[in-house]
């Protein structure tokens, strides 16, 4: 069978094509506009959207050497995400799928950044656990099977993402921040300052705390010392992603012995971050479980997840009807 992917739920406009559970193309059209603002701006990703989406689906159509008569079903990310932004998606692939005759297929955006890990080689056993680290969550969640999961643990504030993004924006560095303080962590000590570790009980996480604490640190800092975080930013950068990874880390180690699997998955943009890469493979060597990362370009948003998600969908002949609409919220 041959899907189509939509992925529209934030500021990525994608679209990827699916050939019997193997992804034959995924483009990915960033949308720039809201660098100088230092976040996504809903109305301008809604428009960004609107103008990317045609090319994008024209794109991933030709990579994949097909013709648009050949593709048997559409699958859409339906939230959650920005409703302006979801609905761009939706309405395309709604009027694709009744244009063409085909079904259409509802995506959940976070099952989808779990469902990643099936795209390639090697893939994790049911059950296994994930840490989902995105912009805008983070959940630590059991995956009973491909549309069976269980939400154990997230976050009572700010996401993971965020926590980067917003450490950032107080270092004055450009929206989103998460990649450059990454690339700063990697040229720096991360011993050379201490940020708390918050006490949240089981296996709920808080990243908010950390950013206050970050910004009296730099306000303080700077007062004494003009100019302090620039002749300190890779060891800032170092000493908080170091926290972040510590905080995310602790929880995660605690839900794999409390569920006692032995597979351990991580997903969404922060997965990229390279600190949590060697923290997950450590873990892993030190207990013995096995670690599985996406790679790169199926770890921040992509349709190649939703294509991949829509193949099982559609091997299960789960479709929807012409009157789904998006959800901004929608739980696992
Ligand atoms: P959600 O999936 O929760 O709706 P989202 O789709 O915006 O949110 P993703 O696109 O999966 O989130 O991830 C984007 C986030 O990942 C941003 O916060 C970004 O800063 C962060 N990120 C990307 N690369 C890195 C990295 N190397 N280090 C740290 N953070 C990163
Ligand atoms: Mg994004
Ligand atoms: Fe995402």
């Amino acid at each position: 069978s041959i899907i189509l992917g939509i992925e529209s739920s934030c500021d990525e406009t994608s679209a990827a094509i699916c050939i019997d559970g193997k992804i034959c193309s995924n483009i990915i059209a960033n949308q720039t506009v809201h660098e100088k603002f230092g976040g996504v701006v809903p109305e301008l990703a809604s428009r960004a959207h609107q103008q990317n989406i045609i090319p994008t689906v024209g794109q991933a159509i030709r990579e994949a050497k097909i013709h648009k008569n050949d593709i048997d079903a559409v699958a859409f990310t339906r939230g959650p995400g920005l409703l302006g932004s979801l609905l761009v998606g939706t309405s395309f692939a709604k009027a694709f799928a009744l244009a063409r005759n085909i079904p259409l297929i509802d995506v959940n955006h976070m099952q989808a950044h779990i469902l990643a890990h099936f795209i390639e080689a090697p893939v994790p056993d049911f059950p296994f656990l994930c840490l989902t680290v995105s912009g805008g969550h983070t959940q630590l969640v059991l995956v009973k099977d491909y549309f069976q999961m269980e939400l154990v643990g997230q976050t009572l504030d700010d996401a993971a993402g965020e926590a980067f993004d917003k450490t950032a924006k107080i270092l004055g560095l450009p929206y989103p921040g998460g990649p450059l303080i990454d690339r700063y962590a990697q040229l720096g000590n991360a011993d050379a300052f201490t940020f708390p570790e918050p006490q949240i009980p089981g296996l709920n996480f808080s990243f908010s705390g950390l950013k206050t604490s970050i910004l009296y640190f730099v306000q303080q800092r700077e007062a004494e010392q003009p100019g302090f975080v620039q002749n300190h930013l890779n060891d800032i950068c170092a000493s908080v992603q170091a926290r972040i990874v510590s905080i995310l880390i602790n929880k995660l180690k605690r839900a794999a012995r409390e569920n006692s699997v032995a597979d351990i998955a991580i997903a969404g943009g922060v997965s990229a971050n390279s600190g949590l890469r060697a923290a997950v493979n450590k873990l892993g060597e030190e207990q013995g479980w096995r670690i599985f990362i996406p790679r790169f370009e199926y770890c921040t948003d992509n349709a190649a997840m939703i294509a991949i998600a829509g193949h099982y969908k559609y091997f299960a002949r789960d479709f929807v009807g012409q009157d789904v609409a998006p959800l901004a919220r929608y739980s696992l």
